[in-house]
């Protein structure tokens, strides 16, 4: 097959806050110094900077909470405010609540993690679109709708750009009329801003072994809706986290209620992706959130507009892989730099994305883009905020292993050790999440009744919405007629030891009603039907599966939800 090849001196290959920041960063640098190299300097000359991204625009795939930290934003365009950014408001007052079964406390004291003052709510979907523009007028190449599919290695295993996906291949795997193979996109320098749990990243990873190390990244899951109030009962700029309803006390999870402009409300729920009943499903546990009286007021009379999903790298610190090898650098979600303590990763990554962009500008006025080269990136990295940011947190995902009470009081002590923690918190070594999760029996199910941990849980239409509704919310769309860019290295499972251990915990944690178990007609016997198409890119069956054998790969460039405005 005939590829056409294209050759550029970077591609970043993601166009989230990460890379949109490093690229805009690295043009400028690039020209300041063509600009004022002395008569003697040798002006680096035409810098060809290329953004790839699978969506079918930027920011079709970003989603987040969101309040910024513009710390870093600050450092990339000073005047951001003046420049017609796009933020919702700037926090205006901070709420933090602990919801019993049926009433909110609200705390005297807002802990100092969660206070907000200064920062921003913003959609990521805006912001990114607003970055991506200041890039193409900064002369960075965007070009939208090429997922990358693999990496491409010269014989030493330095990584020598992105292969993009085939177009145009029909469900068998046979090109179409409109087939298109994929390009090589060849660079200096590739830079993988994927988010969390990326496909190239997780490759690269393996290949490298640049875990080497580091303990097993863990990940939570946010999902998240937007609704129209019919009045002002929640004002823009308010901003309220919540513990407690409906998590179990030994279920990492939190909410947080958000008011943006136009009496919209940005509600959603996070829930540790290390779980212990496999029962629990996500997107369950959301709804539930809303069915709480102080929630459920809050919402009647509104009307839900739009719903997504998306993991959180949530390790932190002691989970960040090797940032660097020859060819190839890693930056915001993909490289671990979320402070979960927090929920903020927006002004980590934006800050890696632009010290990416300064060690790659070094690296080109050397000609140098070897792994000895490009490890500066690391060195700056821990020389900047981000890494004693991370460091003071260290210990506080690890705090919940033994349930939220103990959780919480590890992470009031942290405050006082610098991150520090001993005895009953000192950390074991963590596991993936997928190992946490127990099985049926281990967790004390009896019978068949999979629906237990949600029988009163039901979907009105009004308040609460079943996962297929709350999918169409997410405008998301593929083209049906390609391969399904979920694989299962074996569906035997699915139907044999995963139904009798786990009850097809698939079917739970994907928010997106993606897999389902269906009678297969041959003497009751249940096989596994992959609706690849509701897909929202949350990357958490990649991440969850018990046996990992689901792999997530990137489908045709375009498909995948659209998250405007959120
Ligand atoms: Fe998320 Fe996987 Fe479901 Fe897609 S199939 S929405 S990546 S859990």
């Amino acid at each position: 097959m005939q590829r056409e090849t294209l050759e550029f001196d970077v591609v970043f290959v993601g166009a989230g806050p990460a890379n949109l920041s490093g690229a805009l960063h690295l043009a400028r640098l690039v020209k300041q110094y063509n600009e004022t190299i002395d008569r003697n300097g040798e002006p680096l000359g035409d810098i060809e900077i290329a953004v790839i991204e699978k969506g079918a625009a930027v920011g079709a795939h970003i989603l987040s909470g969101a309040v910024m930290d513009p710390r870093a934003l600050k450092e990339l365009i000073p005047d951001f405010v003046e420049q017609g950014a796009p933020l919702e408001s700037p926090v205006k007052e901070d709420f933090f609540l602990y919801l019993t079964e049926n009433r909110a406390i609200r705390s005297p004291i807002t802990p100092p993690p969660l206070k907000n003052h200064g920062y921003y709510i913003v959609s990521l979907n805006r912001l990114t679109a607003w970055l991506g523009d200041k890039c193409e007028e900064a002369g960075v190449n965007i070009f939208p709708e090429f997922p990358g599919a693999d990496l491409l290695y010269d014989e030493n295993d330095a990584v020598m750009g992105v292969r993009t996906g085939d177009k145009g291949i029909d469900k068998e795997g046979k090109p179409k009329a409109n087939f298109e193979p994929g390009v090589d996109l060849r660079a200096k320098v590739t830079v993988l801003g994927e988010g969390p749990r990326g496909s190239l990243t997780k490759q690269l990873v393996q290949r490298l072994g640049l875990d080497e190390g580091s303990e097993p990244q863990v990940y939570s899951i946010g999902v998240k809706e937007l609704w129209e109030l019919p009045d002002d009962r929640y004002p823009t700029g308010r901003v309220t986290h919540t513990l407690g309803f409906p998590s179990d006390s030994q279920t990492y999870g939190g909410g947080w209620i958000y008011g943006m402009q136009n009496r919209v409300l940005n509600i959603g729920y996070v829930t540790g992706l290390d779980y212990k009943d496999p029962l629990i499903d996500p997107h369950a546990e959301f709804q539930r959130y809303k069915t709480h009286p102080y929630i459920a007021r809050l919402l009647e009379g509104g009307k839900m507009i739009r719903y997504g999903a998306k993991t959180i790298a949530a390790g932190g610190y002691f989970a960040m892989p090797r940032t660097y090898a020859d060819g190839v650098l890693l930056v915001g979600d993909c490289a671990g730099f979320l402070n979960s303590q927090r929920l903020k990763g927006i002004h980590s990554a934006i800050k890696s994305g632009m010290l990416a962009a300064e060690v790659i500008f070094e690296a080109l006025k050397k000609r140098d883009y070897s792994a000895q080269q490009l490890q500066r990136y690391e060195r700056v990295v821990n020389e900047s905020w981000i890494i004693p940011e991370l460091k003071k947190v260290r210990n506080f995902h690890a705090g919940f292993k033994h349930g939220r009470w103990l959780g919480m009081i590890n992470t009031g002590l942290q405050f006082v050790t610098g991150g520090r923690s001993w005895g009953l918190f000192d950390r074991d070594r963590a596991k993936p999440g997928h190992e946490e999760m127990k099985k049926l029996a281990e967790y004390g199910y009896r019978g068949d009744n999979l629906e237990q941990r949600y029988n009163g849980l039901r979907f009105d239409g009004k308040t609460t919405f079943n996962k297929v509704t709350d999918v169409y919310h997410a405008a998301v769309g593929h083209d049906e007629d390609q391969p399904a860019h979920l694989h299962v290295l074996d569906t035997n499972i699915c139907s044999t030891r995963c139904a009798e251990e786990y009850g097809n915990p698939c079917q739970r944690f994907c928010p997106a009603a993606v897999y389902e178990m269906v009678d297969d007609g041959d003497g009751g016997k249940r096989r596994l039907q992959i609706n690849f198409s509701n897909c929202v890119h949350c990357k958490t069956c990649d991440i969850m599966d018990p046996y990992q054998i689901i792999n997530w790969v990137t489908p045709e460039g375009g498909g995948g939800p659209d998250y405007k405005g959120m």
